[in-house]
């Protein structure tokens, strides 16, 4: 499928986990991909694995809660691509603490990387995205920003503004043939959520209806289809990936 081709995009958090399977998702369907990352290792091994697939790729060392590190990364892709298509806002963190034990440095470092993050990327591609009078945005929220998750204040925080953000975006740039979407993610298999132990995996398992955690494809069938053309008519939406969990 080359649905793509021509675009470029640009994927925050792009070297493994979700974010990888949603940076080969986009190249197979033809597009460009540039990575913001801060693993430079994985980061590497998922622009080879782009260029693979015959379209380009790029990486760049950005950390998304840096402001001027997020515009200086996007004015080197507008000055090598002449522009972005399509931003998936992917870079995420957790730091889970009980409320009660929480420190503001972890309420801020997650905050920071989860939100204002997406918000300093939006930012940084949307004037650009308005002169083409045609964009693609794919917020990476969580089921747990609709659902709420004891231990986890700040990240459901982030993941539910991340939500509020996706449609106040939605309504201010669909006229310029944007649209800006969340996908919602349940209990996906990667590095972020090995480490949970047995006890609180079994937990969510129990909980999902198609009986199996999820896999990082999955997500990024959503998001790869979210950026397609056919995909127009669709903003304003934060749709859950996670084998029927919350309903
Ligand atoms: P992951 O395996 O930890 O991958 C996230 C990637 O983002 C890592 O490579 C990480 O680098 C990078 N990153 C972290 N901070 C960054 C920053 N400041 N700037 C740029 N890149 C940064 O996580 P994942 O499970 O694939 O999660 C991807 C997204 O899906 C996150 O937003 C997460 O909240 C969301 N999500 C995941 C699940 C799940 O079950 N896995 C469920 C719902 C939502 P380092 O490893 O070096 O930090």
């Amino acid at each position: 499928m080359t649905e793509l081709r021509g675009r470029k995009a640009l994927i925050t958090g792009g070297g493994k986990g979700i974010g990888r399977a949603i940076a080969l998702r986009l190249a197979k369907g033809g597009a460009d991909v540039a990575l913001f990352e801060v693993d430079e290792g994985s980061a590497q091994k998922t622009a080879i694995s782009i260029e693979e697939m015959g379209v380009k790729s790029l990486y760049l060392r950005v950390d998304v809660s840096l402001q001027e590190e997020v515009e200086k990364g996007v004015e080197e892709i507008n000055q090598r691509w002449e522009g972005l298509d399509i931003l998936v806002n992917n870079a995420g963190i957790t730091r889970d603490n009980l409320i009660m034990r929480m420190t503001s440095e972890e309420w801020d470092s997650v905050l920071g990387v989860n939100l204002r993050g997406a918000f300093y990327c939006i930012k940084a591609v949307l004037k650009g995205m308005m002169r083409k009078r045609w964009g693609r945005i794919v917020n990476v929220s969580s089921v747990v920003g609709k659902m709420g998750n004891p231990g986890q204040a700040n990240y459901v925080s982030s993941k539910a503004g991340l939500i509020g953000l996706t449609k106040a975006v939605a309504k201010e740039v669909a006229s310029r043939r944007i649209t800006v979407n969340a996908v919602a993610p349940g209990f996906i298999d990667t590095e972020m959520t090995k480490a949970l132990p047995q006890k609180i995996r079994d937990l969510f398992l129990n909980q999902i209806p198609l009986g199996r955690t999820g896999r990082p494809e999955d997500v990024a069938n959503l998001v790869f289809f979210l950026c397609t053309e056919e995909a127009g008519y669709i903003t304003g939406q934060a749709i859950n990936v996670d084998g029927g969990m919350l309903m």
